[in-house]
């Protein structure tokens, strides 16, 4: 795809980290344990002609990924943005590279990024979604179901899923509880529907049992499996890969463009989550997207119960032309009271890509009244 179009830079004024705690709309179960509620930072840059939003994808522990919404929070107040102040602060495609003067932190480097892009963007008067290249002007929504104690339960959820518009179903699994729970599923929906499962790293090829689940798996005739096994198991991954007819999907050990060169080198990635907010921000995640389609490895967009700040920004990225699976919008509501429109999908049961300026979202004020707020001056 054509080169990312320089941008006029923005006279930064002010950054601030904005941390807000929405409760979801039903706890959210997964191999990490189940959720109530979701802390949210969110990274606002006051410019002198406009002002961004982004929303920072870390989560309140340490167990999806290594960041966790505290550290990113301290990462960027003390290291980040310190280096975006004495840099190009109010040029997003200038910043990453200073940036990367900081190893690793790609959720927290992300967030500052897309805030500057998105005051750029306000300015230039374009969409996110346009200037990265989108194609689609609306994307099928995928939803993601919770791991369930029994088979009913999940089925019920799926029912839920399908009646709000979802076009597939990822589910969670973890050892014990998968095979079980699929093979009702695929029964249930049929083989038409498109179906996943993300396991979130919890399968290890060293145990029989694992191994055997595993290959029972390869009968349900998933779209992918998404991160059997630990993230820095490659060469498992690759071993499986090997093993198994469905394809193998990474998720969390994707966190840059040499992460993802580096499966794919070894056999280990037959297919890519790609989460703009895991890989370092919007400006990676094209490149990404680039390279998947260069060497034409699927790829399809993940979300991290993003609100609709959050959404809004991933579907500029979902848009793109060549995305090969529904991306993660759950068309269910997740938050009550939502910090913007979540953006369900229409009667058409397609999802509108945002087409005002930057994103396209910008949080409620009103549900802004009672947050935490970090000024991060310059100097
Ligand atoms: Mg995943």
């Amino acid at each position: 795809m054509t080169p990312l179009e320089p941008l006029p830079p923005v006279t930064v004024e002010g950054i601030e980290l904005v941390t807000v705690r929405l409760p979801l709309a039903t706890p959210l179960r997964s191999a990490a344990g189940t959720r109530a509620d979701r802390p949210v930072l969110l990274v606002h840059v006051v410019a002198r002609e406009s002002e961004g939003w982004a929303e920072c994808v870390a989560e309140a522990s340490p167990t999806y990924a290594p960041e966790f919404v505290d550290g990113a929070s301290l990462v960027l107040r003390d290291h980040l943005v310190p280096r975006a102040w004495a840099g190009p602060t109010g040029d997003a495609l200038a910043l990453g590279t200073v940036l990367d003067e900081v190893r690793g932190h790609p959720m927290a480097k992300a967030a500052l990024e897309l805030a500057v892009l998105d005051a750029q963007l306000r300015v230039a008067g374009r969409s996110l979604a346009d200037w990265l290249g989108a194609t689609a002007t609306a994307v099928p929504a995928g939803a993601a179901l919770g791991l369930h104690a029994t088979a009913d339960d999940l089925l019920a959820e799926a029912d839920q899923a399908r009646a709000a518009g979802a076009a597939r179903l990822r589910v969670k699994i973890a050892p014990g509880r998968a095979v079980e729970p699929l093979r009702a599923l695929r029964a249930h929906v049929g083989e038409a529907t498109l179906l996943q499962a993300d396991a979130n790293g919890t399968f290890r090829l060293d145990e029989p049992t694992h191994r055997a689940e595993l290959a029972a798996l390869d009968e349900v005739g998933l779209a992918c499996l998404e991160q059997p096994l630990a993230p820095d198991d490659l060469t498992g991954s690759a071993r499986l890969a090997r093993q198994l007819a469905t394809p193998i999907c990474l998720d969390e050990p994707i966190t840059s463009l040499g992460a993802l060169e580096a499966a794919v080198a070894l056999g280990a990635c037959g297919i890519l989550c790609l989460k703009p907010g895991r890989v370092g921000g919007w400006i990676t995640a094209r490149a990404l997207h680039d390279r998947c389609v260069e060497l034409g490895l699927p790829v399809w967009t993940g979300g991290m119960l993003e609100t609709g700040v959050g959404r809004a920004a991933n579907l500029a990225v979902a848009a793109l032309p060549g995305m090969s699976l529904p991306a993660d919008l759950d068309p269910r509501g997740r938050f009550a009271p939502d910090l913007a429109d979540p953006r369900f999908p229409g009667s058409d049961g397609l999802v509108p890509v945002p087409t005002g300026p930057g994103t396209g979202a910008v949080p409620d004020p009103a549900v802004l009244a009672d947050v935490s707020v970090v000024g991060c001056p310059p100097g």
